[in-house]
């Protein structure tokens, strides 16, 4: 699956331009990240500096521009921006760019490109800020999971049916299925967890993201996901703890594990993951 060549022919320049617009949307989706868990409102008002709360001129507001003008400070109190705005920015434009040569697995066997592409730009939109948020907070927002649950239920059945009513039926059902399964197979691991341990190894959280790239994802992407997931936390871990980063006992966020393996699973889909992963042999 990948953008087909005669529109990518006649409009060369559509990654340059979808990179600009994914870029502002990353600086949306910082935004986003930054109010939602302080209950501020995510429309007004207009982008200020959380410091001085002065309000930010026009090019200011650019996407990385906006940053290297400023060279990282506010304009009027000098208060440090962090780095990590130009870079959601930046890699926010990278995954949209990216969504346009996607080729996700789990969205039956002949589904219309462009709404392929944009269920990506959706998904993985709704995916940052859930990576942001759970880094700095270690809590993934329920109702973020629970909308982008419907919306990735919502993108299967239209993607499914498009391709007639029997894909629909199937596809919509695997998803449903997957949601299931993910919540409930999260929810016991870690009531066991507790049960073994004292404590919860993982966050309630966690059970409703993972529904919800069960509904985006079916349960082989789901599978793929979790596996990369639990991989990826192992290696940040063991280094995070043996470099001294993280204490022995303190507690590091497993959503952005999810969310990052749930995006490659979309853009790279099983046919590059499952061999790697050593879980079926190439592809004859
Ligand atoms: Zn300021």
């Amino acid at each position: 699956m990948s953008v087909p060549a005669p529109l990518l022919a006649s409009f060369p320049n559509l990654p340059i331009g979808v990179a600009l617009i994914g870029a502002c949307f990353g600086s949306f989706l910082n935004l986003v990240a930054w109010r939602l868990p302080r209950e501020e409102s995510i429309l007004l008002p207009p982008s200020h500096c959380p410091h001085c709360g002065s309000r930010l001129r026009w090019y200011e507001n650019l996407p990385v521009l906006g940053w290297l003008w400023l060279r990282g400070r506010c304009g009027h109190c000098g208060a440090p921006i962090a780095i990590r705005y130009p870079l959601v920015e930046l890699l926010s434009a990278g995954l949209w760019v990216a969504c346009l040569q996607a080729t996700p697995a789990a969205m039956g066997p002949r589904p219309l490109a462009w709404l392929v592409v944009l269920a990506g730009w959706l998904l993985l939109s709704w995916l940052l800020p859930l990576l942001l948020i759970d880094l700095d907070y270690l809590w993934l927002p329920e109702p973020l999971c629970r909308i982008g649950l419907l919306l990735g239920l919502g993108m299967t059945a239209i993607i499914g049916f498009q391709q007639g009513e029997a894909v629909g039926r199937a596809l919509l059902f695997h998803h449903l299925l997957a949601a299931g399964v993910a919540l409930v197979g999260f929810e016991g691991v870690s009531a066991l967890a507790e049960r073994l341990i004292g404590k919860p190894a993982l966050g309630l959280g966690d059970a409703k993201l993972a529904a919800m790239l069960g509904a985006w994802l079916g349960l082989t992407g789901l599978g793929i996901t979790v596996v990369l997931a639990v991989f990826g936390g192992a290696v940040v871990g063991s280094i995070g703890r043996l470099s001294g980063r993280l204490g022995r006992h303190q507690p590091f966020p497993f959503g952005p594990f999810l969310a990052a393996g749930g995006a490659a699973v979309w853009l790279w889909g099983h046919d590059f993951w499952l061999p790697l992963l050593g879980l079926v042999g190439p592809a004859p």
